[in-house]
């Protein structure tokens, strides 16, 4: 099977960037032909009722999917299995490390900023007991790359950092980077269109499918919505979702079209003039509208 996807996470609404980028992912699946699965990445974060009001903006822009949506905390058996895998390979440790500790450890020349610096990586087995006993572990990946290069279409070849990142957080969950790949794999994505935020954890997310011995899917990342201070577009600044952009009089599927450089009126008509090549490569400026003061 072959198909692309779209992955948001239940956490609040979806703004005008999010559909955009859900566009997008949809105009590169069925432009190839593939299916357009939908995957809801609800480990984390999860704020009742924004999954359906998700699906609802989605099917509201006129996008489509094949099946029906999956949720990540209900395949909570199968990251468990990779990284049994994983750990069987010898490629798991536990990490007892804060957030804080990491932060102030120092740092070895060959790691980029905000990478594990190891401290935990050749602990003895007392010590390990010792600690334990005072929080519970995480589980790192034991990473013989310091980099990792992956093929993105719109970025070209792209070598990023690839540290000792976590597979399940201290709290038993399982860490995005983790899931995501098991995800693509088994659900059988070979394509993934999503933010440029993302690009730079690819390469941790292709090595990781590599040491499970899946191919990894064609990367495509796009540029991103800003505000009009050349930030991430976010919840906070105005009217951005599509009820609220809908109430205020706006077409949301038509400024959206319009700021990809496409004619049409549904996903499918834009498909006749969707050129990936003639996409705009920088982000999308967004102001909304004045908010009615709701
Ligand atoms: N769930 C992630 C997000 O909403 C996207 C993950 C992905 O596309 O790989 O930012």
């Amino acid at each position: 099977m072959s198909a692309g996807r779209y992955a948001p996470s239940p956490s609040g609404d979806l703004h005008i960037g999010n559909l955009r980028t859900a566009l997008l992912a949809w105009l590169w699946a069925r432009r190839s032909g593939r299916d357009f699965l939908i995957r809801v990445e609800d480990l984390d974060r999860v704020r009742p009722g924004s999954e359906q009001r998700q699906l609802d903006d989605l099917r509201a822009l006129g996008l489509d999917w094949d099946g029906t949506p999956v949720r990540q905390s209900e395949r909570l058996g199968l990251y468990d299995a990779a990284i049994a895998r994983l750990h069987d390979a010898g490629r798991v440790y536990e990490c007892y490390c804060t957030r804080r500790e990491i932060l102030e450890a120092p740092t070895a020349p060959h790691h980029p900023p905000g990478a594990y610096p190891g401290t935990c990586r050749h602990l003895t087995e007392a010590e390990r007991v010792q600690r334990r006993s005072v929080r519970p572990a995480a589980l790192r990946l034991r990473t013989d790359v310091a980099s990792f290069a992956i093929e993105d279409e719109i970025h070209g070849t792209y070598v990023g950092a690839v540290d000792d990142f976590v597979l399940r957080r201290g709290d038993g969950v399982p860490a995005y980077n983790l899931a995501v790949v098991v995800d693509d794999a088994d659900q059988g994505i070979d394509q993934v269109v999503r933010g440029d935020d993302l690009l730079a954890s690819t390469p941790r997310q292709a090595y990781l499918a590599a040491l499970l011995e899946e191919d990894p899917p064609t990367y495509v990342h796009v540029p991103m919505a800003l505000n009009s201070s050349g930030q991430r577009l976010a919840k906070r600044d105005g009217a951005v979702t599509f009820a609220e952009l809908s109430d205020a009089g706006v077409d949301v599927f038509a400024l959206i079209a319009g700021s990809l450089g496409l004619t049409g009126s549904t996903p499918r008509e834009l498909l006749e003039s969707f050129d990936p090549a003639a996409l705009p490569d920088e982000p999308w400026v967004f102001v909304p509208p004045l908010s009615s003061g709701r």
